[in-house]
Formats: C-alpha cells, structure tokens, sequence
C-alpha cells in the first residue's frame, strides 16, 4: 500500500509499504480523508515523531475493510471516525476513563503509524461508527471538533453571555461554531488576518477583529460596554495572546488555556497581577473525552454535525489529493496564502 514515511525529520517519503498486519483487536481502516493539523508541521519539519519510521496523520476517516478477529465482523464496511489516542487502560486516569489524561498512551500518527496512508491498523476500540449524514470530510475534522468541544466543556456555561476567543485558527474557529450553536449571544472573534473574519462569519454569528490593525482589549472593552469578556478562550499560545486573554477578561471572569506553547510563557508582572486582583479562573484543557458513552465530545460531536449544528468542513479551506499531500503541507507550512484547514482526500466518495 501507498503512504507518507517520516524517516527523519523534514524527510516524507510517499511510497510503498507493507500493509500493517492486525492484532485481534484491530481493524483496517481504509483512509478517505485525513486532514492535517497544524502540529504535523513541527512534528514532521522540525521535532519529527517519536521513533522512524512512522506514517504521521491523526485526524482521519474511512471504511473498515478488514477485521482481526471473527467477532469484529459486524465493523466490516462500516464508515468510520477514530479517536487517535490510543490509551493504556491500566493508570489511575483511565481506571477513571479519563483516557485524555492517560500516563501512558499510544497515538496514532505520532507513536504508531496513522492516517497519511491507504490503510491504517486502529484499535477497534477506537473507532466509532459515522451516520450516514456525516460526510467523510467532517469525520475528520472530529478530533479537532472535540478537542474544541472539550475546551468549552471545562467550563459552565449556563450563565455565560459573551465570550471572546483568541486565535481564529482551526481550533479558535471551531470554537467559535460550538459557541454559536449553544446559543452564546456575543461572541467576539481575534484574529490576524481578514479572512478569518470573513471565513468564520460565514459560519457563526461572531464579531472579528484583526488584532494587527487594532488592540483586543481595547475591541473586546469596546464591545462589552467596558467590562471585558466573562470568558475568554486562548488558542495561540504565545506570551503576547495568553497575555491579551488576561487583559481583557472582567473581573471574576474566567480564561481557558487552549493553545500549545511555542516555548517559555513569561508573563509580564502587571499580567499577573491582574489574575489576582480580577480573581480570573484559569483552566487548562487537553484532548477530547472519548469514553464511549452518550456524554462524551465525540458522540456530542457526531450529533451536532449530523443536525448541522456545526460545519467543520466549512473551515477547510484546501483539498490536495493523496497524490499531493506534500503541497498540502507546504501551504500549511509556509502560510503564504490563508488557510484554515487543509484536507486531503479521495475524491470518488463522499
Ligand atoms: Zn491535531
Ligand atoms: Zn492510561
């Protein structure tokens, strides 16, 4: 079979492999699209995976066509969306099914060979079955779409009326559409460029700013009748937004910290002050819950986009055939033209 082979950093050979052999417990995923998260970036051009060889790509969805065991049989043919972490099932985290939190887990596409291939070897406990009204496209974007619904789900939202969300990159965006879709009544958008604006006001009802033409707080000051946000959601991760997301909090307010940190995060003492005297909540998030139960984001996440509650691929602003994932990854790379999220995928589906 086909597939990207990180062999060393910045060095993605497409070519043939073996197709992976399955253990009892797994299925072969057919792979009909596989998006490409902004970490494929550092993982494959400057940190690179855990071991070499490795197949990256964790956000995918396709087809089981092969089963390891005879009891699996009735997963044969079912389209499909995977959860890529695959967890240890023994720590104290999953004995709580906090698999998100796992000490030691495996993870498609960065750990163990993932989605940048034809086929794919996935636990079956991982994979959860698609309605026919979820498209491919959006299967997956469900890990980004959970990651953003497990942010939100940090924090009560019964009382929240505005809220403003940093970054209005694949995540921010995200955001931004499950906000909406819960009935949040002022939403206000920061970004860096024009499109983003344009992409995700066509999505939700959101008020963009483009913080470099203007200064956040000073937006969301203006748009809150000088009170600041009861909520803010950072998605940058940068000493700069973290930052701005203290700044523009209310009083009592509260801040959850999305974005992955590009390095040290070293606030400025009048940042700090300000957590203490506005007596701001921080909440970190990480991953999506994924405990096979009704309540967990994936689940959430399915119904919500098979009641067009939310459009993730609404947000994809390329597609690359498998042919052309490399361009795919440029594009994302180099950021010369704006994107939000790339999709690769097999044309003949839908
Ligand atoms: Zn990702
Ligand atoms: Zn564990």
């Amino acid at each position: 079979m086909k597939a990207y082979v990180l062999e060393a950093v910045g060095q993605l050979a497409y070519r043939d492999i073996q197709a992976p052999q399955l253990h009892e417990e797994e299925a072969l995923v057919e792979v009909v699209s596989a998006g490409i998260c902004g970490s494929d970036i550092p993982r494959i051009f400057e940190t690179g995976t855990y071991h070499f060889p490795t197949v990256p790509g964790h956000e995918f969805a396709g087809i089981v066509r092969e089963v390891g065991a005879e009891k699996h049989r009735a997963m044969l043919g079912k389209r499909v969306g995977v959860f890529p972490l695959i967890p240890c099932m023994a720590c104290e985290q999953c004995k709580r099914r906090a698999y998100e939190m796992c000490q030691s887990y495996n993870y498609l596409g960065s750990r163990t060979d993932g989605g940048f291939a034809e086929y794919v070897a996935v636990p079956v406990w991982n994979l959860i079955e698609l309605p026919l009204e979820v498209g491919y496209d959006d299967a997956a974007m469900l890990e980004p779409a959970c990651v953003a619904l497990h942010a939100i789900r940090q924090v009560d939202m019964k009382d929240v009326n505005n809220v403003a969300v940093l970054g209005c990159g694949t995540i921010g965006s995200l955001i931004i559409q499950w906000l909406a879709s819960m009935g949040v009544k002022q939403i206000l958008g920061i970004g860096t460029r024009k499109e983003q604006g344009d992409l995700i006001s066509g999505l939700a009802e959101c008020v963009f700013c483009n913080c470099r033409e203007k200064d956040p707080a000073g937006f969301v000051m203006e748009q809150t009748g000088g009170v600041g946000a009861e909520l803010v959601f950072e998605c940058v991760g940068s000493v700069e937004s973290i930052s701005n997301a203290v700044s523009l909090a209310r009083a009592g307010g509260q801040v959850v910290l999305v974005g992955n940190p590009a390095g040290n995060i070293d606030l400025d003492k009048q940042i700090y002050w300000k957590i203490l005297r506005r007596q701001l909540t921080l909440h970190g998030t990480w991953n999506s819950s994924f405990t096979k139960e009704e309540d967990d984001d994936w689940h959430i996440a399915i119904e919500a986009i098979r009641t067009g509650k939310i459009k993730p691929s609404g947000q994809i602003t390329q597609r690359f055939s498998c042919e052309d994932l490399r361009e795919g990854l440029e594009v994302l790379r180099d950021k010369t033209i704006f994107t939000n999220k790339v999709m690769i995928s097999k044309a003949f589906y839908s």
